[in-house]
């Protein structure tokens, strides 16, 4: 695929001219498990590497390697593997890379399950973890010059939207010899590069954006070919592979990634001036407004904002069950980035396990509402939310 074409050439086309068996138009579902050899020594060359193919569709699938060529291409890697969730794709690469006596630092804003990783599983292993106040850049390259083996970021984050300067980061950690990963979910190919900004890898839930339909699950990882290397042996055994049917149906989403993600764009950013010029609407967190304290470096490193933002209401959370429940034009449900609206409060969703307070340390207010825009028509979007804030 060439590197001069432009995203929305390359999310139709990248994967798709390799395994289009009988000139199929599109990249069929091989719903095999195996594939089989007549000649024994051309088996051994492809189960050796020496040679291309398929063995065992644990290890590489047809389907598969077409979507895993669309997300390399689009996001510029060298390599890249699927999984069969984000969640798989994040921690087989945390436990390729972290072993005892080892170090990561992160951010306090990543993703639930992957905070998870970071405050329950690591440490059993006797791996170090540091997180440090996403925002507090200053502090992040304090604690990454004082030595760490993994630098893992998320930008724009769950559910406050805030924003985490790659390249900086990115550098400070390579001064370290500090391997940098950063979870592109929220931002998408589409907006945000960060192999392009230092990053050396770059991982995804499939299952939100690229997807885009809420209909399958699927995890992604693309950038140094090396470092994809030693993930995929890990993932070969520890056998968190992605089927070829979540991978069609993925690969079919993304072919119109860059067409959704524009929408989206636009209209959250539209939703977003709207909302903050409401009464009844206290704070708005999204990017691409200039109130956002990470609205500079997100105007950096961001070609659009991206359809996620959230907003808190005048009042506590009495007024979120007032307002959720009267949305028509949204699923009140616990994933993003599809072609349907959803909302949801993080006080159910992303931060349940959290106290009151504990979520107030991370800057989440009782009263917000967590909102991914869809692509319906912008101006229903806004009568449907005027009319639920209307009974405040
Ligand atoms: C949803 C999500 C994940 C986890 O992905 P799954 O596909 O649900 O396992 C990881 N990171 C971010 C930012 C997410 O939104």
């Amino acid at each position: 695929m060439e590197k001069h074409l432009r995203k929305s050439t390359q999310a139709v086309w990248a994967g798709e001219d390799q395994f289009n068996a009988y000139g199929a138009a599109t990249t069929p579902i091989f719903n095999s498990v195996a594939f089989s050899y007549k000649d024994l020594d051309h088996w051994q060359d492809v189960a050796l590497g020496k040679a291309e193919g398929f063995i065992y569709s644990r290890n590489t699938n047809p389907t598969v390697r077409a979507l895993e060529e669309k997300i390399r291409v689009l996001e510029g890697g060298e390599a890249a593997i699927a999984f069969a969730t984000g969640m798989a794709a994040i921690s087989n690469t945390l436990f390729s890379f972290l072993h005892p006596g080892r170090k990561v630092i992160s951010i306090k804003d990543s993703y639930g399950g992957t905070s998870k990783i970071f405050l329950d599983f690591l440490p059993q292993y006797g791996i170090d973890v540091e997180l440090c106040d996403t925002t507090d850049h200053e502090q992040l390259e304090a604690a990454i010059a004082r030595g760490c083996d993994l630098l893992y970021l998320e930008t724009p984050t769950n559910p406050t939207l805030k924003v985490v300067d790659i390249a900086r980061l990115a550098s400070a950690a390579h001064a370290v010899g500090a391997i940098v990963v950063v979870d592109n979910t929220f931002a998408t190919p589409i907006n945000q590069s960060p192999l392009t900004l230092g990053a050396d890898l770059v991982v995804h839930s499939a299952t939100k954006f690229l997807c885009g339909h809420s209909d399958a699950m699927g995890g992604l990882l693309t950038g140094k070919a090396a470092l994809i290397q030693k993930v995929y042996q890990f993932r070969e055994i520890n056998g968190a592979s992605l089927q070829a049917d979540p991978a069609y149906m993925i690969a079919r989403g993304m072919k119109t990634l860059e067409l959704r993600i524009e929408r989206q764009n636009a209209s959250a950013m539209q939703i977003a001036l709207w909302l903050e010029a409401h009464p009844k609407v206290k704070q708005v967190f999204y990017p691409g407004l200039a109130s956002h304290p990470g609205h500079r470096v997100a105007s950096l490193q961001m070609r659009g904002f991206g359809g996620m933002m959230s907003f808190s209401l005048d009042g506590g959370f009495d007024k979120v069950q007032k307002v959720l429940p009267a949305l028509k034009l949204t699923h009140l449900a616990a994933s993003l980035g599809s072609v349907s609206t959803l909302a949801g409060p993080p006080r159910t969703t992303s931060h349940v396990e959290l106290t009151e307070e504990q979520r107030a340390l991370l800057g989440i207010p009782e009263s917000l509402i967590r909102y991914s825009v869809g692509i319906e028509n912008v101006e229903d979007l806004i009568a449907d939310l005027d009319q639920a804030l209307a009974l405040i």
